[in-house]
């Protein structure tokens, strides 16, 4: 099973694709991860992804391939895996095609307001601990439990820049989602549900296949 999880910021497809990746015994692939710990490694491609990274700006489409061809070439995904965040960009998806052959994509959907309620919700402290007053508020209002410093909102947070983003995400993202759907592999997942109903309804739809 070689699956893809597609999905906005806060959208929860992280939380989906540990649970599905558990669940199957298949490696859960997180660009985010592999980017860390290639960096950690010290080698030429970790050097040069450090620059890129450093600076914050995105890595190209052609530096992530070659990242996701190596990471791919591993004994552990023989039975499958799961890649979480990537393909980001249509020439990615393209790439992709070429070396492996996907099964299902699935795309777990939040409307903007629902990413945007869940986003505003998030506390942070400086001592690294993040809050969310939804699902899971400090202790005493305002305050971090662990160091009883004050919350706030980080930048990356602000209800502007997360529009920002979200808009960003939604050019990105479409033409992807249109070239899974021509391949017939596209499942949209409602994302405005519990987490538990959302992963059993993915395992639903993996086992009728
Ligand atoms: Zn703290």
């Amino acid at each position: 099973m070689k699956i893809i999880f597609l999905g906005s910021q806060a959208s929860g497809k992280g939380t989906q694709a540990i649970l599905l990746s558990k669940k199957l015994n298949i490696p859960h692939i997180s660009t985010g991860d592999i980017f860390r710990a290639t960096i950690k490694s010290g080698n030429e491609l970790g050097r040069t992804l450090n620059e890129y990274i450093s600076k914050g700006s995105l890595v190209p489409d052609e530096l992530t391939n070659k990242v996701i061809e190596e990471r791919l070439k591993k004994e552990d995904v023989k039975n499958g895996y799961i890649l979480d965040g990537y393909p980001r960009t249509f020439e990615q998806a393209v790439f992709l095609d070429k070396i492996q052959k996907i099964d299902k994509v699935f795309e777990i959907n939040i409307s903007d307001e629902e990413a945007i309620k869940r986003i505003s919700n998030r506390r942070s402290c400086s001592c690294g601990k993040t809050y969310n007053l939804l699902y899971n508020p400090p202790k005493k209002e305002g305050i971090c439990d662990l160091c009883g410093k004050p919350l706030f909102v980080r930048e990356d947070d602000q209800p502007e820049t997360v529009k920002k983003r979200l808009k960003l995400y939604h050019q990105k993202t479409k033409p992807l989602i249109d070239y899974y759907k021509k391949q017939g592999v596209l499942i949209t997942v409602d994302g405005e549900r519990p987490i538990e109903i959302i992963h059993q309804d993915i395992l639903n739809i993996i086992k009728k296949k």
